[in-house]
């Protein structure tokens, strides 16, 4: 079955626009910005990065696994080396927000790195499926999601589906 659209490109679109403005309104008299985006949410860091009024701000992608394959995360969190982030006010910016496992980890890792803030944004959260060690909330979100397998929009299940306009659910 093909996945079935749940959030359409022109929704997405209007609520990226309005991330971008709390973000910039957020920081407008704290600087440096650095937009620490995970490079899965390649589709969302793009789109939300256009939408931020500073051109001073600083952007670096890291690449951080914590799912193993298919749609079950194993629960451990692995990223690389940080970019140089001493005090920087740091956004850290995913897709989704899920267990929370990964933006707690990155978060922690940002502020023990010295960064002068962190906060966090994310274009879906899956409050559902949160754990007790994970993120309880973004400081920016998106929209809120039911429980199911999103692809779309960076989205993805093992290579596929990232390119959709949409954020879709893939059926089981
Ligand atoms: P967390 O650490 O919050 O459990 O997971 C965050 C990561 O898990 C996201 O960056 C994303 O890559 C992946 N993830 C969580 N839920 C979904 C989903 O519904 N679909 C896809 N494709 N990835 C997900
Ligand atoms: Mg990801």
């Amino acid at each position: 079955m093909p996945p079935r659209p749940l959030i359409r490109a022109a929704e997405i679109r209007r609520r990226v626009r309005e991330l971008g403005r709390e973000i910039s309104a957020a920081h407008a008299d704290r600087a440096p910005l650095l937009l620490l985006l995970m490079d899965g949410a390649f589709c969302f860091a793009a789109d939300l990065a256009r939408e931020i009024a500073s051109p001073e701000a600083r952007l670096a992608f890291l690449r951080v696994r914590s799912s193993g394959a298919g749609t079950e995360s194993s629960g451990r969190v692995e990223m690389e080396a940080l970019p140089e982030l001493a005090g920087a006010h740091v956004v850290v910016v995913d897709d989704i927000l899920d267990s929370g496992r990964t933006l707690a980890a990155v978060r922690a890792a940002a502020l023990a790195a010295g960064s002068a803030s962190v906060s966090t944004c994310v274009l879906l959260d899956k409050p559902s499926r949160r754990v007790p060690e994970g993120l309880a909330r973004a400081d920016h979100s998106g929209f809120t999601v039911p429980e199911a397998f999103l692809v779309g929009y960076g989205l993805d299940l093992d290579g596929r589906w990232r390119h959709l306009r949409d954020v879709c659910v893939l059926e089981p």
